[in-house]
């Protein structure tokens, strides 16, 4: 990400919540962004997440520039090349554990077979082999966040794009997704979280803070390769 500004017009008055941004995140990294609220962590997000383009910059996204993209293309890269994990994990109520996790792949067109079988694959890498047939009610927080990560995971993503995962967890469950990601990260998995959470943000490799639309490094473990 090279000199990505965004700014909102509601009107009259422009907001800038982003003011001038370069990251680079490589292959393997394991990043959190954390700020203030109304710092433009989630204006970050959604364009890390091609969620939103930038209103100038560029973003390229596993060699693509997709800072240019049409809401269309944008979709289809978002599918191809980004997990995401929510803070309300956003599973459907009424499907299974395993049926959550096939639905990336039901749109990605995948054959039924080889959908099953790669949703009982990362079902088991969250530790929930013995509860694919369990609805998301049936599941504590910690278990239904593993469910979401699973389903991030399903498509074999560039990236894993975790926003604020833990905030809906108590202590116990956030202790259990922090260590999945751990764990994930050493057998090579890209993951970014966005957090306010401290603790959180702590557990990554690479700690990098925002602030009024700009970034700074956070001292001195951060060398993520962030500068401006
Ligand atoms: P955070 O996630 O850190 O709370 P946001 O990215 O949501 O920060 O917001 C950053 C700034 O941009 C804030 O000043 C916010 O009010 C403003 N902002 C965010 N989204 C919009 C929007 N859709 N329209 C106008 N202003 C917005
Ligand atoms: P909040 O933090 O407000 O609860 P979420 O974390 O659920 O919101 O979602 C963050 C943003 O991502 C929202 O703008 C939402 O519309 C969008 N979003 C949620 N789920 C998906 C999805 N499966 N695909 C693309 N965008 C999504």
């Amino acid at each position: 990400m090279t000199g990505v500004r965004k700014t909102y017009s509601t009107g009259v008055v422009e907001v800038e919540a982003l003011r001038g941004i370069d990251l680079e995140i490589d292959n393997g990294e394991y990043l959190a962004i954390m700020g203030p609220s109304g710092s433009g962590k989630s204006t970050l997000m959604h364009i890390i997440g091609c969620l939103d383009v930038p209103t100038a910059g560029s973003y390229l996204l596993d060699g693509t520039d997709v800072s240019k993209m049409s809401e269309k293309q944008l979709a289809e890269i978002r599918n191809r090349k980004i997990g995401f994990v929510f803070q309300q994990f956003n599973l459907l109520a009424s499907l299974t554990a395993l049926r959550n996790v096939e639905l990336p792949l039901v749109y990605a067109g995948v054959p039924a077979a080889e959908r099953r079988e790669r949703a009982m694959a990362a079902l088991d890498k969250v530790g929930l082999a013995q509860r694919v047939q369990h609805r998301p009610g049936e599941l504590s927080g910690g278990q239904q966040q593993r469910v979401s990560v699973a389903r991030a995971l399903v498509t074999d993503p560039a990236l894993i794009l975790a926003d604020e995962p833990t905030g809906a967890l108590d202590s116990h469950s956030t202790r259990e997704i922090l260590d999945l990601f751990g764990e994930l990260n050493e057998a090579g998995r890209t993951i970014v979280v966005i957090t306010h959470e401290a603790d959180v943000g702590q557990q990554a490799k690479h700690l990098v803070h925002i602030y009024d639309g700009l970034l700074r490094e956070a001292a001195p473990i951060a060398t993520a390769g962030v500068g401006r």
